[in-house]
């Protein structure tokens, strides 16, 4: 039988967990909610997801002609595991509905980590998810931390870890948000949040972040230093990240590119839904490594890295598979990760 989910919340992050779901030989989608009858709601009618709005918002989706399924508690009641992609900090609003209609459910980043009983990313603590009830798949920046360090983690032993956060100002649909014209520090103070996040799910780890956000809507780019208790040669850092399930390689000499707007035309030209790229992207060309000291530069698409983790999320804590190297297996085919990549 599959699992049946709910998206609570269908903006950037839900309207692509509702399709990598709908993708899943073992999950089915019962439905979506909105709360505002924007074009959001219209486009979840015209991509065949079920609506669910709240109950005193019915008649208004219904006047403008948008077909409501039930309400948000209707749509809860009858899933299995709800995914809560609503604005930061309103999942915790929503905990006591879950709670009180005996529903597990996965929250996004932008919850405090304490909203779950384990913050997530499958390469690193998949076992710890395992039957839970609450857990939170960490942020996009985070996400994006976590795979490389998960990944380099198998093999070599990290002594210390610093990176500098470039962040995007908004995502692309955002019209109120920036800056439009500055490179702000944020915070202006260290570590910035995503180091403390990173904690959540390595909670030994020695790591220090430092974050700016600058005017670009595509992607975020992280440049890294690791160092390791012991020497390691290049050959052996690339050969790891390349096995890695959702880190693509990207040289710059060999594809003439070295520029997020040209990842980005990339996934354009190779037809990925939304111009998603959800693997970690890593710059070959700046992976340097002098004796303990790894330096490397890597890219995020802000809007669709968290998708594989949320899926994954739903395996551990249904047990639908206790294996993580299964779960993403799983997962990954059935998004065409990293098969897309030129
Ligand atoms: P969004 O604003 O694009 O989408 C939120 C959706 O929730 C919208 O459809 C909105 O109408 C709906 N909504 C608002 N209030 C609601 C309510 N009370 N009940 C039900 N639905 C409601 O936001 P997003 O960017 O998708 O972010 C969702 C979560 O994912 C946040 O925790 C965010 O921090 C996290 N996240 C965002 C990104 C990103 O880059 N956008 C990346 C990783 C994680």
């Amino acid at each position: 039988m599959r699992v049946r989910v709910c998206i609570n919340g269908f903006g950037t992050i839900g309207k692509r967990i509702a399709d990598a779901i709908s993708r899943q030989p073992d999950m089915e989608v019962v439905g979506v909610s909105k709360t505002r009858p924007n074009y959001e709601a219209f486009v979840a009618i015209r991509r065949g997801f079920k609506l669910y709005v709240p109950k005193d918002k019915i008649l208004e989706f219904e006047n403008l002609g948008i077909k409501v399924a039930g309400t948000i508690e209707d749509m809860v009641s009858s899933s299995d595991v709800v995914i809560d992609a609503t604005p930061a900090g309103t999942g915790a609003k929503y905990k006591d509905l879950y709670k009180s209609l005996g529903k597990p459910a996965i929250f996004q980043g932008g919850e405090k980590a304490d909203v779950a009983d384990v913050s997530f990313n499958t390469l690193c603590n998949y076992d710890k998810a395992l039957g839970k009830r609450y857990v939170r798949v960490v942020s996009c920046n985070t996400t994006a931390l976590l795979r490389v360090i998960g990944s380099l983690k198998r093999y070599f032993r990290i002594r210390k870890i610093f990176a500098v956060i470039v962040r995007r100002g908004a995502d692309p649909k955002e019209i109120k948000r920036g800056p439009i014209n500055a490179i702000v520090l944020d915070p202006p103070k260290v570590p910035s949040h995503h180091a403390i996040d990173v904690k959540t799910v390595l909670p030994d780890l020695d790591i220090t972040t430092v974050a700016v956000a600058v005017p670009t809507t595509l992607m975020h780019t992280h440049i890294v230093r690791i160092e390791f208790e012991e020497p390691l040669s290049r050959s052996d850092v690339v050969r790891v990240l390349e096995k890695s399930p959702r880190i693509i390689l990207v040289n710059s000499d060999r594809y003439g590119i070295r520029s997020t707007a040209e990842l980005a035309e990339i996934a354009r030209d190779m037809s990925r839904s939304r111009y998603d790229i959800p693997e970690l992207v890593i710059w070959e060309d700046s992976i340097t490594v002098t004796g303990s000291e790894l330096i490397l530069v890597q890219s995020v698409h802000q809007e669709s890295i968290v998708i594989p983790e949320n899926v994954d999320a739903v395996r551990a804590i249904t047990r639908l598979t206790d294996n993580p190297e299964e779960c993403m297996r799983i997962t990954d085919e059935n998004l065409g990760i990293k098969r897309w990549w030129i």
